[in-house]
């Protein structure tokens, strides 16, 4: 297949705020209670110093944003990437209240970043950086305000390292200040694999409801990190057939279903999915477009666009990414028929899990793993039928349904919280 030319990246703000306006026409939100939402309510920029292994500086900038706190807390992840933003990083805030609020947990949306390729720093570096970047952002952070959690290019032991940073300016141990973090040090059982056992869930609803086999399905995923490695092998593990994978380096794409207990062993020992013995090369473009039942964008924003959105094949596509299909894309997947189940729906496994782990560490009280799986299918199973059940009534795509449920719930709480003072 021939190389196509990528289009540059449209704006994640210009989507999340197409998005909100309309379901704001639909419920038909006057302008003051639009205002309040399509705004953030709280933004901080930091631009601090990180000393190098090499004894050089280097001055790195990030942000963390919250954008309503109606229903709750701020809760949203912190991911470092070279291509973090600020309007990136407040439409994935948005994201979050959204996200929160389909799935009804009590929580506000937030999101956090760093301008860095965490790749090309060493551990070391990681961990100063890290500290310096907790630090800034303490004066927003904290159980009862605003509670982070991984997101691209961070893990469980960068949660650990920011949990230890506040700690230490506070004098005591403050686990429920972060999640998905270590099991050891408060981390709860689950909440690593959350976000693709979620993707899993939903993929099965929407078997269920569309009246397809799991069993022998085919499906792609693109993106091989927290959220595609997991979902690519727990659908494989429930009978699907993953017939292509890939990550920042290209894919492979194999028709009789690839290994992915292999593909994840081949990538833990550091090698890119291209270097795969058992299937041929694809790219992340040409993987979009193959005919599977499922196709799951795990990776960034923005990748299914106006450019190759008549190309796709997908009978479904289940948004494990924020934000992978823009506006545009949208309605095109629409009038070719294909079923789009959207990111804060489809991703919500992440952020319910995180809430789960918030309040066990606030209680020190923690569960067993086969109980916050089963929490988690069922708030994820009835917000999925809930989305479902109003797409029907309102003759609507699951995004709008999901849209103006997840609107309809923070209108709710702002106009009974009343406008301060
Ligand atoms: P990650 O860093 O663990 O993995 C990202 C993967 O995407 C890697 O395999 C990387 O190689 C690949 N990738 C990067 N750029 C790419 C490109 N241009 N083309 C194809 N692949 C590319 O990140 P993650 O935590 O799995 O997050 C992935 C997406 O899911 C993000 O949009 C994130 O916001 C979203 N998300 C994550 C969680 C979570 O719990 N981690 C929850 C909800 C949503």
């Amino acid at each position: 297949m021939e190389e196509r030319i990528v289009q540059p990246p449209a704006s994640p703000l210009k989507t999340a705020l197409a998005q909100f306006d309309a379901a704001a026409d639909r419920l038909h939100l006057n302008e003051g209670m639009r205002a309040i939402l399509r705004t953030c309510k709280r933004e901080l920029a930091v631009h601090f110093p990180v000393k190098m292994d090499d004894g050089s500086i280097r001055v790195f900038s990030g942000y963390r944003v919250h954008h309503n706190l109606a229903r709750g807390s701020a809760k949203g992840g912190i991911r470092y990437h070279l291509a973090v933003n600020l309007d990136e990083i407040r439409a994935l805030a948005m994201w979050m209240t959204w996200k929160s609020a389909v799935v009804n947990i009590p929580c506000g949306g937030a999101k956090g970043g760093v301008v860095v390729n965490p790749k090309a720093l060493s551990h070391s570096e990681l961990e100063s950086l890290t500290r310096r970047y907790a630090t800034e952002i303490s004066i927003l952070i904290g159980p009862n305000e605003d509670i982070p959690a991984p997101d691209m290019g961070t893990d469980g032991r960068v949660m650990a390292w920011i949990m230890d940073t506040i700690s230490m300016h506070r004098g005591y141990t403050e686990a429920g200040v972060v999640t998905g973090k270590p099991v050891s040090v408060g981390g709860t059982l689950g909440r690593q694999e959350a976000t693709g056992r979620g993707i899993l869930y939903v993929v099965q609803e929407a078997a269920r409801q569309y009246g397809v086999a799991l069993e022998g399905a085919t499906v792609a995923v693109q993106g091989y990190g927290n959220v595609g490695a997991v979902a690519a092998s727990l659908l494989s593990r429930a009978g699907a057939r993953v017939v292509a994978v890939s990550d920042s380096s290209g894919g492979v794409h194999n028709g009789q279903g690839l290994k992915i207990d292999a593909l994840s062993r081949l990538k833990r020992e550091g090698a890119a999915l291209v270097q795969a013995p058992d299937g041929d090369h694809v790219t992340n473009e040409e993987l979009l477009t193959l005919p599977v039942d499922f196709l799951v964008p795990a990776a960034l924003e923005n990748q299914i666009t106006a450019a190759n959105a008549a190309d796709l094949r997908a009978r479904f596509v289940i948004e494990g990414a924020n934000g992978p299909t823009t506006p545009e894309a949208d309605a095109i997947l629409h009038n070719k028929g294909i079923i789009v189940v959207p990111d804060i729906l489809a991703n919500a496994g992440g952020v319910i899990v995180s809430y789960f782990e918030w309040v066990q560490d606030l209680q020190l009280y923690f569960w067993e793993e086969d109980e916050v799986n089963e929490r988690l299918h069922r708030v994820l199973t009835r917000a999925y039928r809930d989305v479902a059940r109003i797409a029907q009534e309102e003759k609507v795509s699951l995004r709008e349904a999901a849209m103006l449920l997840a609107v309809r719930r923070v209108v709710e709480a702002t106009k009974v919280r009343g406008i301060y003072p």
